[in-house]
């Protein structure tokens, strides 16, 4: 089959590897028709990780069940499923808590938390594949409504970047008629923004410098605040009438810069503790890792920041912060797609085919304007329908 295969930092091409196929009786194999590419891929595209030459990519996954394995009871061929994005048992002490996000049995002994192709996530191959192998299929998959294929580009968002945009406003402990103030205007942080506006926020901020994105962020209701037109924080301020949000989400992770590229893991960190009022609440999704040899600083590069503990203390505040169990909220979030009531495709700006996945990992690791996300479709060709949305 075709695949996304990483051979080194910002080297990635479309080869031919071993077709995925059923493993075990519980496996479930999948046809991928859409996968995306996710802000979190950049971080090991870019060599930020220790990611591992030849593996495939892709971890947010929709498509057609292909085969299932014999000890598969619920999943049949023919459904459309969204795959989360983290593996997990079902029945660790961890999937019974609901806490899929760290599963104890779909890592290596002594790691919980595992995923399709991602760094330190256990050996899973991705879905920027043809097919994908879903093990513990019954547990695993989400299946879709009728209107799975013509909605695919919302349904996608149901692996990860909707459900954690999702998580970081729970995690924030966020209530109806609170206001918000999101780090972040790539698609996580865009998904938290349609997850307060949903949830009843009274005022949705959302922080970037990219006009793409501050163009999504209002397209939906949210204040956009450009921080390269100065201090985010002064800006949450005049719009709090000076108390800072009740709430706020990081969005953007350890590779976090300021608008003039001077790389700080504890940048945003630092202005969402400025930017929150006392007693409020943070939401943590940004990705940040144990070790970064990549780092710009000997501090950074052994996984610890320069964060404002002192701040965040004297201010009463509360953090929740790590990856998101996405069953614990993609079955809900499907009835809002289903029912109308959300349409987080607003973000996609390209639908490729897989064999234009190199070049758009390209356009999007340079941030280019324009490319706010892309929806990869391993079934199509070039000559088909590759789109360029406007
Ligand atoms: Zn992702
Ligand atoms: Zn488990």
């Amino acid at each position: 089959m075709k695949a996304l295969v990483y051979h080194g930092p910002r080297q990635v091409s479309v080869d031919d590897v071993p077709d995925a196929r059923i493993e075990k009786p519980t496996d479930v194999l999948v046809r991928i028709t859409s996968t995306n590419i996710c802000g979190s891929d950049l971080h090991m595209y870019e060599g930020r990780t220790d990611f591992e030459e030849g593996r495939i990519f892709g971890h947010e996954n929709l498509g057609e069940v292909v085969e299932v394995g014999d000890a598969v009871d619920k999943v049949a061929v023919g459904d459309m499923v969204s795959a989360p994005f983290n593996v997990s048992c079902g029945h660790c002490e961890n999937c019974e808590h609901g806490l899929t996000n760290y599963c104890l049995r779909a890592n290596e002994p002594g790691m919980a938390g595992a995923a399709y192709g991602f760094a330190d996530m256990g050996p899973w191959p991705g879905g920027q594949a043809e097919y994908l192998r879903v093990p513990w299929g019954d547990f695993q998959c989400l299946r879709l409504p009728e209107d799975a294929r013509e909605k695919q580009d919302d349904y996608v968002m149901l692996s990860d970047i909707f459900p954690t945009g999702w998580h970081a406003v729970e995690m924030s402990g966020m209530k109806p008629g609170e206001s918000i103030v999101i780090y972040g205007g790539g698609p996580v942080g865009q998904m938290a923004a349609l997850s307060a506006v949903t949830r009843g926020a009274a005022q949705v901020m959302v922080v970037d410098r990219h006009p793409d994105r501050l163009r999504l962020a209002e397209q939906i209701g949210a204040i956009a605040i450009d921080d390269s037109q100065g201090s985010p924080v002064d800006q949450v301020m005049e719009h709090t009438k000076g108390r800072g949000a009740d709430r706020g989400c990081e969005c953007v992770g350890y590779q976090a810069h300021d608008p003039q590229g001077n790389e700080d893991n504890a940048d945003t960190l630092n202005k969402l503790v400025s930017s929150v009022r006392f007693t409020g609440g943070i939401g943590t999704v940004g990705v940040f890792v144990p070790q970064d040899p990549g780092a710009p600083d000997e501090l950074a590069q052994q996984g610890k920041a320069r964060f404002d503990f002192g701040n965040f203390w004297f201010k009463g505040q509360q953090m929740g912060c790590g990856q998101a169990p996405v069953k614990r909220y993609n079955r809900h979030l499907r009835s809002l797609i289903a029912a109308d009531k959300v349409k987080p495709s607003w973000i996609v700006s390209h639908d490729l085919p897989l064999d234009q996945a190199p070049d758009a990992y390209k356009h999007f690791d340079a941030r280019e304007d324009g490319w706010t996300k892309v929806v990869l479709h391993p079934g199509q060709t070039t000559s088909g329908s590759g789109r360029e949305n406007g």
